[in-house]
């Protein structure tokens, strides 16, 4: 490891990685740093089919289309009596190869991405843990301070630092940048099954998206490799967490109450243990400065519902480094240059904002919807795809919004 890079890229998920691939390929001297020794297990394993462009970007798709992971065609909803609604299968709406996209094991996926920033010229290190970031006295960042995996602390300067610490969100906490999303207190409580019952065909490789019977909490169903599928359960933090139970009861008691998994699981077994994530949406409310911009997770993070997480991870390392790429050519590296892309990206994540909030609109559905508005089947499905950046969206929410008028968590990030 050098003393000094143009480029720190803090975090090896797949914000950090895409970055760091993208900026190395460039030809800029870049350090990728990772805490965690690799491959680590990670939340976040459906793909939204948009993510094609961005693996294709940094050379992937091949290596993705020979690995072991789920094929995922379609995403479907089931209802608080268990009720299917059609899938929405997104090579109806595009038949293109990119409305294919995976179901991904996060330690594998996240280990090829960090490979691949190594392959294009970064020097990437695991098990080396940020402890701070060093920023002037008018706050230009300078670099990192860090420790190696063999307990040395150093300080590596940088002319940019990219932050992908996912939750972590190094900059923001020190910073004070970070705002709760009021209405997004959520919580997640998931485990692994063997034998879980999947459908034949095109839906085998679906996100289900399934209600409990009550509409207070809500299950995923991710069809992974092996035979394994992971289910977790969503709430609001307090529901699901503060009722004196351990979270193991509260899973088996949540997993009692959804109608749509009953029959899934008849057959299925658990295998290892229950996992727990709480509190997990915010937002920032500044995405750059001199030298440093906030990439994925450490930029803000909308509830798992629609599977946005990874795409957005992959969209902003990719925008941030041409940003990045830009402003070194430019010899500006100004929190207005490095920033450039993120009002776009606002835009467009906002989209996918309040279909989380009609979601979660009790007395709203979306099958009920799609019968009173089937000229948004289209829309609705561009969406789930993840094309939020053109105009795609129509008038749907137009229609929509009176429905969801008491809910302003959209409306606060927007
Ligand atoms: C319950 C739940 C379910 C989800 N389901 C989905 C889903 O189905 N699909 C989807 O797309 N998304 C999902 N997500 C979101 C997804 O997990 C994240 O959006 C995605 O991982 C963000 O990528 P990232 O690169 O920004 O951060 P991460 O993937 O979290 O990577 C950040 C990395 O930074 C490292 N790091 C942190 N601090 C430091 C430090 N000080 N020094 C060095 N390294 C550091 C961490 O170890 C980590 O490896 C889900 C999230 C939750 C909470």
């Amino acid at each position: 490891m050098r003393d000094a890079y143009d480029v720190v890229v803090i975090g090896g998920g797949p914000a950090g990685s895409t970055a760091a691939s993208l900026v190395a390929q460039a030809g800029h001297s870049t350090l990728l740093v990772e805490r965690e020794k690799f491959p680590r297990f990670h939340v976040g394993e459906s793909l939204m089919p948009e993510c094609y462009w961005s693996l294709e970007r940094l050379g992937l798709l091949e290596r993705m289309k020979a690995s072991k992971f789920t094929r995922k065609k379609s995403v479907q909803f089931v209802t608080a009596s268990g009720k299917e609604s059609e899938p929405f299968y997104f090579t109806e709406h595009d038949p293109r190869e990119s409305s294919t996209t995976w179901q991904v094991e996060r330690a594998d996926f996240d280990q090829m991405l960090f490979d691949r920033a190594s392959e294009l010229g970064a020097d990437c290190y695991d098990q080396t843990r940020v402890l701070d970031v060093l920023l002037d006295d008018d706050g230009a960042a300078r670099g990192v301070k860090l420790r190696t995996v063999d307990g040395q602390t150093r300080e590596i300067s940088a002319k940019v630092v990219m932050d992908g610490s996912g939750q972590s969100s190094l900059i923001a906490n020190k910073l004070g940048l970070r705002e709760d999303i009021p209405d997004l207190r959520k919580a997640a409580i998931w485990g692994y099954y063997k034998n879980a019952m999947r459908d034949e065909g095109d839906n085998a490789g679906a996100t289900i998206v399934m209600h409990t019977n009550q509409k207070d909490s809500w299950f995923w169903f991710i069809p992974l490799s092996n035979e394994v599928t992971s289910i977790g359960c969503v709430g609001d933090s307090d529901y699901l967490l503060k009722t004196g139970l351990d979270s193991e009861s509260r899973y088996r008691l949540e997993l009692d109450r959804c109608p749509g998994l009953q029959s899934r699981l008849e057959k299925a077994e658990r295998v290892g243990k229950i996992n727990v994530a709480k509190e997990y949406s915010y937002w920032t409310k500044q995405h750059s400065g001199q030298g440093w911009v906030l990439i994925g997770d450490a930029f803000g993070f909308l509830d798992p519902i629609y599977s946005s997480g990874v795409y957005f991870a992959l969209v902003m390392g990719e925008r941030a480094a041409d940003a990045v790429i830009e402003g070194f050519e430019q010899d500006d590296l100004s929190a207005k240059q490095l920033g450039k892309w993120c009002e776009d990206f606002k835009r467009g994540s906002r989209w996918i904002h309040k279909l989380v909030d009609a979601f979660y609109t009790k007395d709203f559905s979306f099958g009920g919807f799609m019968r009173d508005n089937p000229q948004f089947r289209g829309n609705l499905t561009d969406l789930l795809i993840g094309r939020i950046f053109n105009d795609g969206v129509g008038n749907m929410f137009e229609k929509m919004d009176p429905a969801m008028a008491n809910k302003a968590s959209s409306q606060a990030i927007a």
